[in-house]
């Protein structure tokens, strides 16, 4: 009989109407598991741990993410598989950061959640709990077949650090524009096994220190040389998502190259990446981005706005030189860009 870790952290999933106000709040994981008697049903042992106070996750906070992260370190051994039932506003973040932070893990973590919570009768949160709990037990020769970190949504599993929230209406929330889903459920779950990240042989080990010390700049046609300054002048700053045009493409106009100069220069690491959603940053295609490879701007090729906030947090946290910081932001770590 397998045996799963089940992580409660609030959401959707777990909220009811207030009645006097009308707007939706947590409640605690024994009423959840009320509206769910399938859970049941099923021949594997369930662990619960759930936060003290379960939380809307747009007040998910790094410090929820290390909770996480030992909560699984402290439960490894004794279970095959973790369930996190999370908001889906930042569901990706999450996702995100645990992979970083949960190096060399051999068994899957899924984070799951849902749009409608699971009290309601057209509620989208049993299929999503009860198949997560499905995926993270499923096994093949006695070892479990999605070792990483991912999301379960609306009978699609992604990669976590390839996932993104794209719709506040529809069920299908994510959408992974940059990388295939690693399973789709229907009438049979359908993994995407060479898609998979391998199993390791390392013992599990927790990066815990991320550095937020980051801040994003987005484009956009009009942006002020008074804003870029007050950006790159912020206290502490160590790190610059820079949130580009198509291919990665800026404007070229000169106050703007000397202060992202001036930026690089005082050691603060930039790290391109796209405003579009598909595809990938080219540095040097354009004009408009030539300028990036000669200042060292990074290249964040296809990550997502939440795979890049996380990965800067977390090489950062790492405490390296500048060189080596740049060095690592540059590799693909946990599956979340394309080489
Ligand atoms: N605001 C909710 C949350 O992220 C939305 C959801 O769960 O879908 O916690």
């Amino acid at each position: 009989m397998s045996s799963i870790l089940i992580i409660y952290t609030g959401g959707t999933i777990g909220m009811v109407k207030d009645e006097k106000t009308g707007m939706l709040k947590s409640f605690d994981f024994d009423s959840l598991l009320k509206e769910i008697p399938e859970i049941k049903k099923f021949a594997h042992h369930i662990n619960v741990k759930s936060f003290d106070t379960p939380i809307d996750s747009s007040n998910m906070q790094p410090s929820h993410w290390i909770k996480m992260a030992e909560i699984i370190k402290e439960n490894y051994q004794q279970n095959d598989g973790f369930v996190i039932l999370h908001g889906s506003d930042t569901m990706a973040y999450t996702a995100s950061a645990l992979s970083f932070m949960l190096e060399n893990l051999n068994k899957p973590v899924i984070v799951t959640g849902s749009q409608l919570p699971i009290g309601v009768l057209r509620t989208d949160a049993k299929e999503n709990l009860l198949t997560s709990i499905e995926i993270a037990t499923t096994q093949l020769n006695g070892k479990s077949i999605v070792p990483e970190v991912s999301i379960y949504f609306e009978y699609n599993l992604y990669r976590g650090n390839r996932a993104t929230k794209t719709s506040a209406e529809e069920f299908k929330a994510f959408t992974s524009p940059n990388f295939p889903v690693l399973a789709e459920a229907g009438v049979n779950l359908k993994f995407n096994y060479p898609l998979i990240r391998p199993h390791h042989n390392e013992a599990l080990k927790l990066n815990l220190n991320f550095d937020n010390n980051i801040a994003t700049l987005k484009m956009y046609p009009g942006i002020s040389p008074e804003f870029v300054k007050a950006v790159i002048h912020t206290a502490n700053l160590k790190g610059i998502i820079l949130e580009t045009f198509g291919a990665g493409n800026a404007t070229t106009e000169s106050w703007f190259i000397e202060l992202l100069n001036e930026a690089i220069k005082k050691g603060i690491v930039v790290l391109n990446i796209s405003q579009c959603q598909g595809g990938t940053v080219e540095q040097g295609k354009y004009e408009t981005s030539s300028f990036f490879n000669k200042m060292g701007v990074i290249s964040g090729k296809d990550l997502t706005y939440e795979a890049a906030t996380t990965k800067l947090m977390y090489v950062l946290g790492l405490g390296l030189s500048y060189q080596e910081t740049i060095q690592l932001l540059q590799q693909n770590l946990r599956g979340e860009q394309t080489v």
